[in-house]
């Protein structure tokens, strides 16, 4: 049975939040309703999952479980071989175990808006309007009235912006910062509207953010640039969301899936085991189709071991079986000398050594991030330096980091106060906790009890 009259609770997702940036945005007195949120609420940096990355952080966030359990490492993650790739999908959502099914079991109404990957729809007691990570066919909404609605309310709806295609966006990245701005006010409008419905739980995730932080990384963080007050302006109309949020005056989590953080050199992991005779090139085969992160001319079949990223971290999948272990070893222990050698860091695992759970079989045997994600990983290239310093990017400049936010706010929560040590794995327990459902044993994190103000409803 689920309670009745209760102060409901409202999420925010802002991807790619980190403190970095917005701690000094706070100051300037561009986001008042986030300090609002902040110096009457509960607040902490949220660690994220191994990659920070947006596939396996949402996924992880829905649920509480890690990657061990989900088998999502990557937005893309390759299953048996370079031609099994997979994206992520709301079947990860639904087969691990999502909080909002958890809570329509339970008799409570869900309403996400644009929670990345996300797709396709399924039937649920309440609303689904697309995040980031949707396929092209046209369809925006679930259930099918709401997509008349939203494209109606928004005149016509944008949840992406192609920030890393597009090319000009790459001559002018004030077309960028138009689109952004076009896209938030879009989402404003949505927002705006179905929060009036009736819900017990309202989610809406800001993709643009990550979007900003990506491209204009530099153009935040350096006051002379060209379009540095533009770029204020973005922010300024996504704190406009949170006071939406806040005038209902219910209960509001505030959280990011990752962090965010300069973005400085580049590392080639399929140019370094081609060098050290681990992968083997010169036959077109039918990994064409990945050619995004895989070179497409690799030689399966005289390969020890093939490499996939789309960016933030690096993955090595060993791929002949007799000798595995030995040659995972040999790997890390090479890779490692290398990074020596050229004086980069290197934080080089085996899976074991990030994750459990049931599904280990399906993520890659090694990997790893370089600089402390300060690198972009191309595991798609074969041209130019392995490593290279300062490397010039067409339109990045802002990368992942592992230390995302996480902010709670509301009539039942505790005001002004700290915390620390929250992972992306307490988000769901603490949410189903919040909704008086027990927790499900198989999540990996733990309520933030500590966030509850001792006279609510909620720890009575
Ligand atoms: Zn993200």
């Amino acid at each position: 049975m689920s309670k009745e009259n209760f102060n409901k609770l409202i999420v925010l997702g802002l991807d790619g939040g980190t403190f970095d940036v917005l701690d000094p945005l706070i100051e300037k007195g561009i986001m008042p309703n986030l300090e609002h949120i902040i110096e009457n609420g509960v607040s902490s940096t949220m660690m994220s999952t191994f990659p920070p990355l947006t596939g396996p952080a949402w996924v992880s966030m829905a649920t509480g479980k890690n990657p061990g359990k989900t088998g999502i490492t990557d937005f893309i993650n390759i299953v048996q071989g370079p031609t099994d790739k997979k994206f992520v999908s709301s079947e990860d959502y639904r087969v691990n175990g999502a909080f909002w099914d958890i809570l329509n079991d339970h008799g409570y109404k869900t309403y996400l808006i644009g929670y990345p990957m996300l797709y396709p729809y399924y039937e649920i007691n309440g609303v689904i309007v697309s995040g980031w990570g949707v396929s092209d066919d046209g369809k925006l909404a679930y259930p099918p009235e709401i997509e008349n609605r939203i494209e109606e309310i928004s005149e016509g709806y944008i949840n992406h912006v192609p920030w890393r295609t597009k090319k000009e966006y790459r001559d002018d990245k004030k077309i960028l910062i138009d689109d952004l701005s076009t896209m938030i006010k879009k989402q404003k409008k949505v927002v705006k509207d179905l929060i009036n419905d009736e819900w017990d739980l309202f989610m809406y995730v800001c993709s643009a953010s990550d979007f900003i932080q990506h491209a204009l990384w530099d153009e935040i963080k350096d006051k002379d640039s060209l379009n540095h007050e533009r770029v204020l302006d973005l922010w300024s109309e996504i704190d406009d969301i949170i006071g939406i949020l806040m005038d209902k005056e219910e209960n509001i989590f505030l959280v990011s899936d990752h962090g965010f953080g300069p973005l400085k050199n580049k590392f080639l992991p399929s140019k370094w085991l081609k060098e050290n005779g681990y992968l083997v090139t010169g036959k077109k085969n039918n990994c064409v189709e990945l050619a995004s992160t895989i070179p497409s001319n690799i030689d399966l079949d005289n390969s020890a071991a093939f490499s996939h990223s789309t960016g933030i971290h690096g993955e090595i999948h060993v791929c002949i079986d007799e000798g595995k272990r030995k040659i995972i070893k040999k790997i890390k222990k090479e890779m490692k000398e290398y990074s020596e050698m050229k004086d980069f860091k290197l934080n080089i695992y085996e899976k074991n050594e990030l994750y459990e759970g049931c599904r280990l079989d399906e993520i890659a045997d090694i990997l790893f991030n370089v600089d402390d994600y300060k690198c972009n990983i191309s595991s798609s290239s074969l041209d130019g330096e392995i490593y290279e310093k300062n490397y010039k990017f067409k339109i990045r400049s802002g990368n992942h980091r592992e230390q995302g936010i996480f902010c709670a706010y509301g009539p039942d929560i505790k005001s002004n106060e700290k915390l620390d040590d929250v992972k992306i794995y307490d988000f769901a327990p603490t949410l189903v906790h919040f909704y008086d459902i027990p927790v499900p044993d198989d999540m990996d994190g733990h309520v933030l009890e500590d966030i509850f103000d001792k006279d609510s409803e909620i720890e009575k």
